[in-house]
């Protein structure tokens, strides 16, 4: 921690080295030194308290789909981390790294979205915090200063009795990049009619975030096929707001719209 606070502006951080050495080898990457951190026993810690569950940063994908507190505590944010990449990038591929590279269709952000995720971050010494859907920027880019870290990530524990789903679209079924994920979390009472709900899909804006105008649609109805049929219209609507119409949304939209039916349908149909 002292070398990164000392020669930050010369620093790049280095955990599983997935996006790092890619952009090493295309020459993108100007830093004099790389700071290995995937080893610091303090960003590989999981634990949690009443309120909230902590994911070191330097946790691999593989790492988290292992672990039994994650899986009772975030288990949409397993399936996300279980779809990653290939084994091989799920072994060597860290939950901060996914987060700091900042890819608009990063697996684990709207797994993390769905929890109200905070980013725990030191910087020479200090210790703060900051919500994810602000430390993410735009497309590639985030708040982190030059030699500070992110040590992990704070995330809201749900209730008993929660629902949830991940599922994502990707260009092929094995060994690839996402495209587009969605993750749900939500409540049933015992008439069938949803309580609470939050959702939230990558590679719809720039900026991480939760579909708030579907959440507040859907909450207080009874989740039939043609209202999540609806809501999932709604997300696609909400892209071409955030985004402008583009070439590519004549296929995105309706992929978008499948990919938000089989989640909301996962969640609260099966
Ligand atoms: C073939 C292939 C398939 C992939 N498939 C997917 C996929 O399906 N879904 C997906 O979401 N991603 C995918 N990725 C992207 C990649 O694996 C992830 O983004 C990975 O999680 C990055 O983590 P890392 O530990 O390897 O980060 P690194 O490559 O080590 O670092 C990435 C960036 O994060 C910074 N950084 C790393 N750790 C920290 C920290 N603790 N604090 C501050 N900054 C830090 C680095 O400085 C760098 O800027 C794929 C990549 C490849 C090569």
């Amino acid at each position: 921690m002292d070398f990164l606070s000392d020669h930050a502006e010369e620093s790049k951080i280095l955990s599983g080295g997935t996006d790092l050495l890619i952009s090493a080898r295309n020459g993108v990457l100007e830093s004099k030194y790389l700071v290995d951190v995937s080893r610091l026993e303090e960003l590989r810690q999981v634990s949690v308290d009443q309120t909230r569950l902590t994911i070191g940063s330097a946790l691999t994908f593989s790492e988290i789909v292992r672990n039994s507190t994650i899986q009772k505590f975030a288990p949409a944010l397993i399936r996300a981390s279980g779809q990653v990449g290939s084994l091989q990038i799920r072994n060597a591929g860290t939950l901060g790294g996914n987060v700091a590279n900042a890819s608009p269709a990063a697996d684990s952000v709207p797994a993390l979205m769905i929890h109200d995720a905070h980013v725990i971050l030191i910087s020479s010494g200090f210790e703060y915090s900051e919500p994810l859907s602000s430390f993410v920027t735009g497309a590639y880019r985030t708040n982190l200063k030059p030699g500070s870290i992110i040590k992990a990530f704070s995330l809201e524990i749900f209730p008993r009795g929660f629902r949830c789903a991940y599922n994502r679209i990707a260009r092929r079924r094995s060994l690839s990049i996402s495209r587009a994920g969605a993750a749900a979390m939500g409540f049933l009472d015992t008439d069938g009619i949803i309580t609470d709900l939050r959702l939230s899909l990558s590679s719809i804006s720039p900026q991480p975030a939760r579909m708030t105008v579907v959440e507040k649609y859907l909450i207080g109805r009874a989740p039939r096929s043609q209202l999540i049929f609806e809501a999932a219209q709604t997300v696609a609507d909400e892209m071409v707001r955030i985004s402008g119409e583009r070439p590519s949304f004549v296929y995105k939209k309706p992929a978008v719209v499948g990919l938000t039916i089989k989640t909301l349908e996962e969640m609260f149909l099966d």
